[in-house]
């Protein structure tokens, strides 16, 4: 007699560690941005989730969004082009976050759940290219400078910066039985630190009494949940992994009998299973990594990855291949946005073409705030420093100069975010600042004019507060007068 169902349930495991390691809380230049600020017919409100003005750009974005979700950018790329500080990054960090809540089908398959991108890596300054596979879009995010300061070939490093933005979601299935626990014993070490390795569980399901052996992750897992007699727990049979579910036992029978995904089939008698998909998101760098000898997964913390000998992603090609042919995988082609475009040179360009080519491509987002300018490693001129024929792949978004009253909306929300009290007169001066400087200089001075009231013990930062910032930190127009005044004295 069948006495129990057998469940389905989808549980999603992410590269948390890595989130841990790197979870230094800070306010990135762009937290405040959480998408673009669209309706539903993709026209752009003048301010909204973090976004101010810049219509048009943030309207041909959400167009962009569109053909992403549809798959039809396939092989093509964007260029935002404009001034500095004119928000081409703010936009790159909307898109990315448009697809936090979207569904967007791969091959073809239709959307599959919710698929979130994941925002790491978007602080400028970082050095290292940083993506990762935490809410399942990956987004990569490099400057073109980063190319020149790494070990590795140009080439490799671009290639390490497609592979994170593709992601590899991998389904699992494993049985969870449930019951009720009778007794537990584990064999305590006489002396030392050692810990237990061995012990014994006997766990009763609806109606038989069965006895499990324990491994070393069954106790770590016992003693995390302080699992005691009588308590209801589950074991998960492939992983060993031992939960605690804090119901009573008749309750726990139709745990999670309800959900849309359950699945009610036999199971052996007098166990009470249920069966669990498992879905990973991984990128392909993250799995070229762990299956790089000479690596070792460690370098996924350090960054420090070195370069990756073709036949091991030649062979995770074909692996990967191999799963999705058994239904087993699914790829999930993210977004590679590459800032600061007109460092790369003509050698990283024809990769750019070519990797553009690839079926796995992920979409690319580019940005430079160059005009006509030379092609790095050429003699060549072209608009943006960027080769024509890449160039007539890529779809271009122009960036405007803001009004003052946009810079001042910005300059409003910044303080928000920064979570710093400041008076009209303070926030009217610090956009003067932003129109005569940069808009980026601007929102610097927001957390050194508030340290300078703080100084003086106020909470509230007043126009006094950011003279003083302004004089201490100068913008780079002034940076550079003082040079030119004073060039005899300086070193050449
Ligand atoms: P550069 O060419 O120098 O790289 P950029 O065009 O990429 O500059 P950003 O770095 O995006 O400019 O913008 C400078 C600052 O202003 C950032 O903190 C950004 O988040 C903010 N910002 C820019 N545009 C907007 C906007 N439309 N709405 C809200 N914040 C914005």
């Amino acid at each position: 007699m069948a006495t129990g169902g057998e469940t389905t349930t989808t549980i999603k495991t992410t590269a948390q560690e890595t989130d841990a390691l790197r979870g230094i809380e800070r306010i990135g230049a762009h937290s405040h941005i959480r998408g673009l600020g669209l309706d539903d017919a993709l026209d752009a409100k003048n301010v909204s989730q973090g976004m101010v003005g810049q219509e048009d750009a943030r309207k041909a974005c959400g167009v962009i969004l569109s053909m992403i979700k549809s798959g039809t950018i396939a092989g093509r790329g964007v260029l935002l082009a404009g001034q500095p500080g004119t928000g081409k990054t703010a936009l790159a960090m909307g898109i990315a976050k448009s697809l936090l809540d979207s569904d967007y089908g791969v091959n073809g398959e239709g959307a599959g759940g919710s698929r979130k991108a994941s925002l790491r890596g978007q602080d400028k300054s970082s050095n290292n290219i940083n993506a990762e596979s935490n809410e399942e879009t990956p987004f990569a995010m490099m400057a073109g400078s980063e190319i020149f300061s790494t070990e590795i070939s140009k080439t490799e490093a671009l290639r390490q910066a497609f592979r994170k933005a593709i992601g590899v979601r991998i389904r699992e299935e494993t049985e969870i039985i449930e019951g009720e626990v009778v007794e537990i014993e584990i064999d305590r070490p006489t002396a030392g630190n050692v810990a237990p390795k061995v012990g014994k569980l006997t766990l009763k399901t609806t109606d038989m009494e069965t006895v499990y052996d324990l491994g070393t992750k069954m106790i770590e897992s016992i003693n995390k949940e302080k699992v005691t007699s009588g308590d209801v727990i589950t074991i998960d049979k492939s992983t060993g992994r031992v939960q605690k579910l804090g119901r009573s036992f008749a309750r726990s029978r139709d745990y999670d009998a309800t959900g849309p995904t359950t699945k009610f089939v036999s199971c052996p008698e007098g166990e009470l299973q249920k069966r669990q998909e498992i879905v990973h998101t991984v990128t392909l760098h993250e799995i070229d990594v762990i299956n790089s000898h000479t690596q070792g997964f460690m370098a996924l913390f350090s960054g420090d990855t070195g370069e990756i000998r073709d036949e091991v992603r030649e062979q995770i090609d074909e692996k990967v291949a191999e799963w999705r042919e058994e239904g087993k995988a699914e790829i999930i082609p993210g977004v590679l946005f590459i800032d600061e475009v007109h460092m790369l040179d003509v050698e990283c360009f024809s990769f750019l073409n070519r990797a553009l080519e690839n079926d796995l491509s992920p979409v690319l987002v580019v940005a430079t705030n160059r005009g006509i300018t030379k092609i790095r490693g050429t003699n060549y001129r072209s608009p943006h420093g960027i080769p024509i024929d890449l160039l007539d792949r890529l779809l271009i978004i122009q960036t405007k100069p803001y009004t003052e009253k946009e810079m001042k909306l910005i300059v409003n929300i910044r303080c928000e975010e920064e979570d710093v009290n400041m008076s009209e007169d303070a926030k009217d001066l610090l956009t003067k600042i932003g129109s005569e400087t940069s808009l980026r200089y601007a929102i610097q001075l927001i957390s050194a004019s508030s340290l300078v009231a703080n100084k003086r013990k106020s909470a509230k930062v007043e126009t006094d507060d950011v003279s003083k910032a302004y004089n201490l930190f100068i913008d780079v127009k002034r940076s550079t007068k003082f040079m030119m005044e004073y060039s005899s004295q300086y070193v050449y």
